[in-house]
């Protein structure tokens, strides 16, 4: 079995987003990017399902500029097998991104595709859904567990109220939630050897895709400032800040 990975060069969870002065978008330049983590815990589930014998062969994919190669090479450092890059310095939307990754599917036949729930940049949380929608393949979006059995996957879901478990039909799309697992560090000797491991090149244009953007951003800009909360020495000071403060009872 093949499994195909989407891995997508975010902004790192850690740093603290700015919005550029001019109100067009977020501060990249000298910035740290690294992998999405929900796609770290698509790379973690494709490899221990190799790991486990299930499947033969991991594929990270990433589109965009040249750095998400390294991108790539982060997730053949955790065990993928080889990478493919579609190259692209465009902003790519949500639906180019499933149109590209269609046309990957068309030519390398995964039997699955595991995608992060949402990529924490711009969190659409629409390329799986949108990707299932296009090659009318089932779709588990949200997993928490994940289980294959004999062409089917059987997969435990993060709903509003709870879990939910589905069975899908092979091919299909899984999309990973947090609790899914926990993704490994690359060790240094993992590091070394994804160097040597193969990464094919491509762009939008030799998919024959169109990538033009079908939304315009009008402006982006920071959420409202908090107010810092104050410490009450009595209920009835409380009360009394609620009620003639806040004025919410
Ligand atoms: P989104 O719909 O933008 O929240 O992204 C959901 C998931 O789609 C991500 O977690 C990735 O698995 C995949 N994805 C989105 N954009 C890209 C990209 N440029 N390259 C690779 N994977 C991507």
């Amino acid at each position: 079995m093949k499994l195909l990975i989407p891995v997508k060069r975010v902004i790192d969870y850690n740093v603290k987003v700015r919005v550029k002065s001019d109100g067009t978008g977020v501060e990249t330049s000298n910035v740290k990017m690294s992998m999405n983590p929900f796609d770290e815990i698509a790379v973690e589930e494709a490899v221990r399902l190799k790991e486990a014998g299930k499947a033969e062969e991991v594929i990270a994919v990433s589109l965009g500029v040249a750095q998400c190669q390294e991108t790539i090479r982060t997730a053949l450092a955790m065990g993928a097998d080889r990478g493919i890059h579609v190259a692209s310095d465009a902003h790519l939307e949500p639906l180019a991104v499933a149109k590209l990754l269609r046309a990957l599917v068309e030519r390398e036949s995964p039997e699955l595709v595991i995608l992060g729930k949402q990529a924490i940049d711009d969190d659409s949380n629409q390329t799986g859904q949108m990707l299932a929608a296009l090659l009318d393949w089932p779709q588990a979006t949200f997993a928490s567990e994940l289980e294959l059995g004999d062409g089917t996957a059987k997969v435990v879901r993060e709903i509003d109220g709870g879990l939910e478990t589905i069975d899908v039909n092979l091919p299909a799309i899984v999309t990973t939630d947090l609790r899914l697992n926990e993704p490994r560090y690359a060790s240094l000797p993992n590091i070394m050897k994804a160097k040597k491991k193969p990464i094919d090149e491509l762009t939008p244009d030799e998919l024959g895709i169109d990538i033009t953007p079908r939304l315009e951003t009008l402006k982006v800009e920071e959420p409202a400032k908090r107010e810092s909360g104050v410490m009450v020495e009595t209920v009835a000071e409380l009360v009394d800040k609620l009620k003639n403060e806040a004025r919410v009872i």
